[in-house]
């Protein structure tokens, strides 16, 4: 915003030399754009793209499920993570977890965390103002904290889109952004062998997987993404449970 004033005020005063303040705008504005779409980018602010020395001390990893709850695939995916006495960390859309309680209650009894993914998972969500942000964050946390009693600690944009004005609202709140080491781009891609593989691929301790459980390909990725965790001798926790120290728990 200084930039824009001080490029505007230099217009101002001498409007022949409109070259070098539009180009530094010009310059700004791509820069913010290229910061909003490089998901795991630090330029806008915190982004925990893996996790903390001391999760990656006790070999523990983190599985993430975004764009859920899903009244079909979650079900199955939470049996799945029981299967392999693997605990992980769920970020539900708000109108999702409006539209199924019981499933919401379901994932928390079980030992996972449930995360904020906004309430609409609106694809504009980068280019909202901060009030209308605070509104998304706000409404899913209310949504969750009045289902499980505890509010959601990480938030995560949709899409994975950063807000140059985010920061100060999910700090304001106590909220922690994270994004994710590595992800089978499970939501676009059908081919559970090519998922199964970019998510494997050099997985390690403190590593966050990205994964959805709003399309059934999960359920023909999971066991045998499981079953290598279990392998290489690695614990699948809860982001909750990877930070605790971190966050003074
Ligand atoms: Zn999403």
């Amino acid at each position: 915003m200084l930039l824009h004033l001080g490029c505007t005020v230099a217009l101002a005063v001498d409007p022949s030399a409109w070259g070098w303040p539009l180009g530094l705008v010009a310059g700004n504005q791509l820069v913010l754009l290229l910061a909003v779409l490089w998901p795991r980018g630090s330029l806008l602010g915190p982004n925990l793209t893996r996790l903390p020395a001391s999760a990656v001390h006790r070999h523990e990893i983190s599985l993430t499920f975004d764009d859920g709850p899903d009244p079909e695939v979650t079900p199955r995916v939470l049996e799945l993570l029981d299967r392999y006495q693997a605990k992980a960390s769920f970020f539900c859309i708000g109108e999702k977890v409006a539209a199924e309680p019981q499933l919401v209650k379901e994932i928390a009894h079980r030992g996972h965390s449930i995360e904020n993914h906004s309430y609409h998972h609106n694809h504009a969500f980068a280019l909202f103002g901060v009030s209308r942000l605070g509104r998304e964050v706000d409404a899913a946390q209310a949504i969750v904290t009045s289902l499980t009693g505890s509010p959601p600690l990480f938030f995560r944009a949709p899409a994975g889109f950063y807000s140059p004005l985010l920061d100060p609202v999910l700090a304001s709140r106590g909220l922690n952004y994270v994004s994710w080491t590595r992800r089978g781009f499970d939501a676009v891609s059908s081919d559970a062998q090519l998922i199964l593989h970019r998510l494997t691929r050099g997985l390690a301790a403190g590593d966050v997987l990205l994964l959805h459980d709003s399309a059934p390909v999960v359920l023909a990725d999971l066991p045998a993404l499981l079953e290598q965790i279990s392998a290489l001798g690695l614990k699948a926790v809860p982001l909750t449970t990877a930070c605790a120290s971190e966050r003074g728990e």
